[in-house]
């Protein structure tokens, strides 16, 4: 199998025969082998006869996941991943906003030997003021705190190689990190401004608060990737400074006291006794976290390594 495009669907029956119709156009002019891999994220409507009207015609290329509730666009979208076997995985949504036709731009891209090549809805058709200016500003902190600069990170429409995806898991809102921890592996990154259309059909799903949501995983990502294998670097770090003006402010009243002037009666005493004590317990818990990076690393046998490729080395590494 060469390609296998995956397609969140929640709620959108009347948008999937406009999307299959645009998928078949697409695939007819790719010399590859296929998949489809629809995921009904627990659909109210008929989303799921319609998909397994579709399933049931082209038992080659349609492959339906059906989720038992409602988990969202993220765990849809990883359900796919988990299932697909093409060497190259497509994501897009099911509601048309990205347009199928893009899909050969992408792998054209790709094929110019990219890992991942992301879509960057340049004219997005969506709410300005609840949706695009908010993802404006996520989508440049984003790119100042992660160090991987693109423009767009929430389109969905995007072509990954397999190993782009290996290792990592997505939780929240987090498919939209997929560039950021496929680079923390060390891939090749690509940007293409790809269509976007207003949705015709069904309703959005998400609103502002996704973009608080957005910025909280950030928090997490950010942390993951600089300190997960590290932690005692922040947790000691930040304890280590706190102890020092804790140590610093206590110091300044125990010279003070040469002149008379007693430490007792001056709130700078409880705020050095109240720094030294968060700032080693703070050392403290980057020692617990270093327990947990060694569980995490050492149970799952995570390398805190990845390889790109090996010379003349069949061999499984030592255990
Ligand atoms: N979606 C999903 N589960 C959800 C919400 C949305 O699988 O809980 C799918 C939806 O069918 C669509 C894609 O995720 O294919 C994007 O959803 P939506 O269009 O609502 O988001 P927006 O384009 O407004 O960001
Ligand atoms: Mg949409």
């Amino acid at each position: 199998m060469n390609l296998s495009l995956i397609t969140p669907v929640y709620n959108e029956e009347k948008n999937l025969p406009l999307l299959f119709e645009a998928v078949y156009k697409t695939m007819r002019e790719i010399n590859q082998s296929w998949e489809i891999i629809l995921v009904d994220d627990g659909s109210r409507d008929n989303s799921l006869v319609v998909l397994d009207e579709y399933a049931q015609a082209d038992a080659q290329h349609v492959r339906v996941i059906s989720l038992r509730r409602n988990f969202g666009q993220t765990s849809a979208i990883s359900a796919g991943i988990d299932y697909a076997q093409g060497e190259t995985i497509v994501l897009f949504d099911a509601d048309l906003q990205n347009d199928p036709a893009d899909i050969p731009l992408l792998l054209a891209k790709l094929n110019e030997g990219y890992d991942l090549v992301s879509g960057w809805r340049k004219d997005r058709k969506d709410n300005a003021l609840v949706r695009n200016f908010p993802s404006h500003i996520a989508n440049w902190l984003i790119s100042r705190v992660t160090g991987v600069h693109l423009h767009d990170y929430g389109c969905t429409l995007k072509a990954y190689r397999r190993d782009a995806l290996a290792g990592f898991r997505l939780y929240g809102e987090m498919h939209r990190f997929i560039p950021v921890f496929a680079h923390s592996v060390g891939a090749r990154i690509a940007e293409l401004p790809v269509r976007h259309h207003a949705r015709k059909f069904g309703k959005a799903n998400y609103g502002l608060e996704r973009t608080l949501k957005v910025i909280l995983d950030l928090f997490t990502v950010k942390f993951l990737l600089s300190f997960s294998s590290k932690p005692i670097y922040l947790f000691g770090g930040a304890g280590a400074v706190l102890m020092l003006i804790g140590f610093v402010d206590l110091a300044y009243l125990f010279i003070r006291r040469f002149w008379n002037i007693p430490a007792a009666s001056s709130p700078l005493l409880s705020i050095g006794i109240m720094l030294a004590i968060m700032g080693f317990q703070s050392i403290l818990l980057g020692l617990i976290a270093e327990l947990l990076a060694r569980t995490y690393h050492e149970s799952q046998r995570k390398p805190t390594y990845t390889i790109r490729k090996t010379v003349n080395l069949s061999r499984e590494p030592r255990e």
